[in-house]
């Protein structure tokens, strides 16, 4: 590795009490894509060895490199936009080469170690915040549909065989789909930070992804409605305005036929008009997409450094009794409840 330094690569094993399948799930292939690396420390954490039949590889962050340069690939430069060409876009290099570059060389001793052990594989992404959670499967793998499905996501893409062109053909779902795995890509939603609340969905259904195979206790919960991305009816809306954008609606959101979505500020006349949706349905993305959007640099990350500040709370003025005093919401008392033990020794 560069510097002549050994790259460890943390995985995290749960080995269940029972015979049953092995899954490998892994995160941060991509440097800026972190959620994720939350979902397999949930996941794993969720697990009762006890209750598991067969076993758990989590691989929190798959490209440690990357991660540490804050950008999708290692040796990208600042401004160097996304790319499938990139000799380091670790997402074309599966399964990887012992005598190849350093991302080469981690994808090589992941898959080798680790992969081929496994029965299901799903690998974890984020795309941008703007568009929804997306469960992406090979469209002629039935396992890895299945998979994709009982994920339970509002949102399934079906990759047909004509989408794996070129490099495409080392991406790490295709490789193991190819190698007979079942396997699944996952985005969440949102890069360059951690959002608990959609490593707890995806962690949830990747255990509901356990329970189908009988590798968890309990039946699965069947999918609810769920949209095939580009398969389904949908409308693209374009803007014959210029101006600031202002959302009504996010990803995942319900929108009524005539219900606004955004509104379109013109930066002469602070004029705005709303743009409304021609149909009833639920939003897929805001395409509020400027070039590469994911590769911009910024200085927000969601890794903290000793000495940094961390936040900053204002004392309240009066005291914070409204999830105290007359609620009955789940939450308070879940936070309540977890409030006391937290004594460090
Ligand atoms: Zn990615």
């Amino acid at each position: 590795m560069p510097g002549g330094k050994v790259q460890k690569l943390p995985f995290i094993a749960v080995r269940g009490a029972g015979d049953g399948p092995t899954y490998y799930v892994q995160a941060a292939q991509h440097g800026i894509e972190l959620t994720g690396t939350e979902t397999t420390r949930r996941l794993a954490l969720s697990l009762n060895p006890k209750e598991l039949s067969g076993s758990l590889i989590a691989v929190p962050v798959a490209n440690p490199l990357a991660v540490r340069c804050r950008m999708p690939f290692y040796g990208m430069r600042e401004g160097e936009p996304y790319s499938m060409d990139h000799p380091h876009q670790m997402n074309t290099l599966w399964p990887g080469d012992p005598r190849g570059n350093e991302t080469e060389r981690i994808a090589h001793a992941l898959h080798q170690n680790l992969v081929w052990r496994a029965d299901f594989v799903i690998d974890l992404h984020c795309h941008v915040r703007w568009k929804s959670k997306l469960a992406i499967s090979c469209s002629w793998d039935k396992r890895s549909v299945e998979i994709a499905r009982y994920l339970g996501l509002m949102f399934v893409r079906r990759e047909p065989k004509s989408a794996f062109r070129g490099r495409m053909r080392g991406m790490l779902h295709y490789v193991a789909t190819k190698e007979g795995r079942a396997a699944v890509a996952v985005e969440h939603s949102g890069m360059r930070w951690i959002w608990g609340d959609q490593a707890k969905v995806v962690a949830r259904g990747i255990m509901n992804v356990m329970r189908l195979h009988g590798a968890l206790p309990g039946e699965p919960v069947e999918p609810g409605e769920q949209y095939l991305y580009l398969e389904d009816r949908h409308v693209d809306i374009e803007s014959d305005l210029e101006g600031l954008i202002v959302t009504d609606k996010g990803p995942e959101e319900r929108v009524s036929r005539g219900e606004g979505i955004m509104e379109i500020i013109d930066l002469g006349t602070l004029k705005s008009t709303p743009i409304r949706s021609p149909i009833d349905g639920v939003v897929y993305e805001l395409a509020i997409m400027t070039p590469n959007p994911d590769t911009k640099f910024s200085d927000t990350m969601p890794l903290a450094t000793r000495g940094c500040k961390l936040a900053s709370v204002y004392r309240a003025k009066k005291a914070n009794r409204i999830n105290r005093v007359g609620s009955t919401h789940p939450f308070t008392i879940a936070q309540d409840a977890s409030r006391k033990p937290k004594r460090k020794p």
